[in-house]
């Protein structure tokens, strides 16, 4: 029987989820997905992780639990650092020690994929290195990256395109500064978008963006932050911000870099409404929706059209 190879979904799922199927795609690998987070995933996850850990680290370790069992490795990534000043947050380096502990007694293999161009390893040796893990050879896995870089990038520049393109809509727009995997995920992100949706807002993603472009911007809002994802964030508000009614600043409870770089939104950006809202297991959706009403509310009472 040949290997089969589970992609958890959570984490960095979402930024590279396309990336890694194509690519396995392409090499006639088969995988098999986690699912959609559901709250049994989430509760799993919180049972086996330490309660410090954040959400999304707890929401990732019940997607593994999830696929343990049912393929022949399941992929646990290493994303360190895309350059000079240019992080991940440390649970993303963390993330297979985490694993492979948390589940040494369930004879489950685990593939790694190790992004650090700090360490000289940058995108295309990491596809490299999973190809021929695999038993694929250097040939084999460099074409078959670069049918899967072809594609994502296609994809992401229209997924760019179609957000971009909400700016121009008429009516109350709320910009969402989010990481990729809490807006995207069913049981965190998901349904602010909705209830959003539902009080006749229009939600626009900051993190979805031309992230060379959004880096660099980053420096107008904070020139110190070093985690990658947090100024592609910041880029995306420095890109944006003045063209909203509002901005909600979603996070997972409790994030480290969120809770620094929220702080700077704040003092940076004065003359827009924020919102700063922290998902943890137990906030249900009531308590969101009663804040979320608010914020809208007095969005329109300041614009005079409530
Ligand atoms: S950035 Fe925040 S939410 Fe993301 S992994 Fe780190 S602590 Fe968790």
């Amino acid at each position: 029987m040949s290997a089969t190879v589970g992609l958890p979904q959570g984490m960095l799922y979402h930024r590279y989820g396309l990336l890694w199927r194509t690519f396995f795609q392409e090499l006639g690998i088969e995988t098999v997905r986690s699912g959609q987070t559901t709250k049994e995933i989430m509760d799993r996850g919180a049972a086996l992780c330490v309660d410090e850990a954040c959400l999304s680290a707890k929401i990732f370790l019940g997607h593994v639990d999830a696929l343990v069992g049912r393929c022949t490795y399941i992929l646990v990534p290493r994303v360190s650092s895309f350059g000079h000043k240019r992080m991940m947050c440390t649970r993303f380096e963390a993330m297979p020690d985490i694993v492979r502990n948390v589940f040494r007694d369930r004879g489950q293999q685990f593939l790694h994929y190790d992004l650090d161009v700090n360490q000289h390893h940058d995108e295309p040796d990491a596809f490299l290195a999973l190809g021929t893990a695999l038993g694929c050879t250097k040939k084999a896995a460099k074409k078959a990256y670069a049918a899967a870089k072809k594609e994502e990038r296609r994809r992401y520049k229209e997924r760019v395109a179609a957000e971009e393109a909400l700016y121009k809509k008429e009516g109350m727009k709320i910009l969402i500064a989010a990481h990729s995997y809490v807006i995207e995920d069913p049981y965190l992100g998901r349904p602010v978008l909705d209830i959003l949706k539902g009080l006749g807002a229009i939600p626009i993603r900051a993190d979805l963006t031309d992230r060379e472009a959004a880096v660099k911007r980053s420096a107008e809002l904070s020139p110190t932050i070093k985690w990658e994802m947090n100024r592609e964030i910041l880029g995306g508000l420095a890109a944006h911000w003045d063209q909203v009614d509002g901005i909600v600043l979603l996070s997972a409870f409790p994030c480290g870099p969120d809770s620094m770089v929220n702080e700077i939104i704040l003092h940076q950006i004065r003359d827009v409404p924020i919102l700063n809202l922290t998902l943890d297991a137990q906030s249900g959706t009531a308590g969101v929706e009663t804040r979320l009403e608010s914020f809208v509310d007095i969005i329109h009472f300041k614009e005079g059209t409530l």
